[in-house]
């Protein structure tokens, strides 16, 4: 920790990622400056409680780097090609994120972290693993990209046998000195590339995570580019790669054989070919893409030592997040679920192979995405569709395309309230039967704060479709 006392520290952002950076780094004896190009009320307000605390504050510039500066600590969501570190580059000043300096502020005895990437299911998939790290008797925490920031928990007072990390392809990408225990790519599809620029430079930034791995690189079988990441990775000598798949697993892999999880890669038993960790059902929701998360998260946990046991007691005891494919309410023999946090196209293909006869409500910022695959491969199961949102159009276009006979009603907007129409619009569209699904394959950001905004303005809107109407409807 020596290593920041004195330094003159740019922190880049003040969000939650960043406040926390800054005081820890202050706490270290660090001159910490943070920047950022907003200047509102709410701004203000968190700048003057971090003055109190000796630290420099500068709204309003996003592009100059501070006079002196020794090390940038950025937020996860800046751009790479963000002036600032064009600045930093130019005066040979490293960029790192929050994770490289919760990294780099282990002590030697440091609960070692097993590390979680991947497009979609990175938080439930953390959840699950510190799920059965909890059953195994471990002190742990589910930390990264979610929850108590990475840096409070490193340097807090309780102590953890080991940690689950959920990283983001930006966190990877500003840790170049993060070494995991063990680590997963759980799948990988084009998501963020406006940031990262192309889909080369996007996987190479996931691939990061297996980089120094000691114990095991754990790869999804069914997407051959996640194999591919650890046989481009720098790992620990005997280093193992090992493979999840839906189908029956091979030798060092997890996989489902009749209903059953089974380990064939950490057998407890010389004399056993595999391990029967769990039923299918122990997994909650046990829909497909959710039974692939289940075996990374006990992929992790055998590769760190955990017994059959644990895997299922903690598959058991875990419950998925809100807006994660919840089901909201059944309305006149229609189901309505929510999935705002299916936030790009990987996570929206996933949720609607779940369901057979479907009227969709989608839309939003699409973040360079396409969307032919995903209307071509649930076209068939579509009833109808209802657009909202900015990229709304990309959407329309692709379903012009591949599913021509679903009717569509394109709501043209983009305010908050629009949800409400698009609830009703699919209400007019839906049968009994059908499930209305609002898995907009999009970012919310055009229209609400946040993805969970989203989610419940949805079911704001369906418990409006009952309201007034008597109880017995
Ligand atoms: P992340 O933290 O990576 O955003 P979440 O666990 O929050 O992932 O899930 C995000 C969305 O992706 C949800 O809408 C969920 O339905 C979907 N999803 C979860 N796991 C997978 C998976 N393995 N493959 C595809 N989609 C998934």
């Amino acid at each position: 920790t020596a290593e920041f006392s004195g330094k003159r520290v740019t922190v880049a952002g003040l969000g939650v990622s960043g406040v926390s950076a800054a005081r820890a780094l202050a706490g270290l004896g660090a001159s910490v400056t943070v920047v950022d190009g907003g200047d509102s009320e709410a701004l203000r307000e968190r700048a003057a409680s971090l003055e109190t605390a000796g630290i420099t504050v500068r709204l309003g510039d996003a592009a100059t780097l501070p006079e002196g500066t020794d090390l940038v600590v950025t937020s996860p969501g800046w751009r790479p090609d963000s002036p600032l570190f064009a600045a930093a580059a130019e005066a040979g000043v490293d960029v790192v994120g929050d994770v490289e300096i919760a990294w780099r502020l282990r002590g030697p005895d440091a609960a070692p972290w097993l590390a979680i990437t991947g497009t979609n299911g990175k938080t439930t998939t953390v959840q699950m693993l510190a799920s059965i790290l909890k059953a195994a008797g471990l002190r742990t925490a589910a930390v990264g990209n979610i929850g108590t920031p990475i840096i409070d928990v490193v340097l807090g007072d309780e102590p953890h046998d080991v940690l689950a990390v959920e990283l983001s392809s930006y966190q990877l990408h500003w840790a170049p000195s993060l070494r995991a225990h063990s680590a997963a790519v759980l799948n990988l599809a084009p998501d963020h590339l406006d940031w990262h620029g192309s889909m080369r430079a996007y996987a190479a930034d996931k691939g990061r995570i297996y980089e120094g791995n000691t114990i095991a690189c754990v790869y999804n079988v069914e997407d051959p580019r996640t194999e591919r990441l650890v046989e481009q990775a720098d790992v620990e000598e005997g280093c193992r790669a090992i493979g999840f798949t839906l189908g029956a697993p091979g030798p060092s892999m997890l996989g489902v054989v009749e209903g059953l999880l089974v380990d064939r890669a950490f057998v407890e038993n010389r004399q056993q070919q595999a391990q029967e960790l769990a039923e299918v059902s122990d997994v909650h929701p046990p829909a497909p893409h959710n039974i692939a998360n289940a075996l990374a998260a006990a992929a992790l946990a055998r590769a760190f030592g955990v017994d059959a046991r644990a895997v299922r007691d903690g598959l058991r005891a875990f419950r998925p997040d809100a807006h994660r494919i919840a089901h909201v309410a059944d309305v006149d023999g229609v189901a309505y679920v929510d999935d705002s946090k299916a936030t790009n196209t990987h996570a929206a293909q996933a949720s609607l192979a779940a369901y057979e006869s479907i009227v969709w409500i989608a839309g939003g910022l699409a973040k360079g995405a396409t969307f032919d695959d995903l209307v071509a491969s649930a076209a068939k199961r579509l009833r109808g569709a209802v657009l909202i949102g900015a990229d709304r159009a990309l959407i329309r276009e692709a379903l012009a395309r591949h599913a021509p006979d679903v009717p569509v009603v394109d709501l043209d907007r983009t305010d908050t309230g629009a949800m409400a129409e698009a609830v009703r619009e699919a209400a007019r569209l839906a049968g009994p039967g059908d499930t209305v699904l609002m898995a907009p394959a999009c970012a919310s950001m055009d229209m609400f704060t946040n993805y969970n905004e989203r989610g419940e303005a949805f079911a704001e809107a369906v418990r409006a479709l009952t309201a007034g109407r008597g109880t017995d409807a």
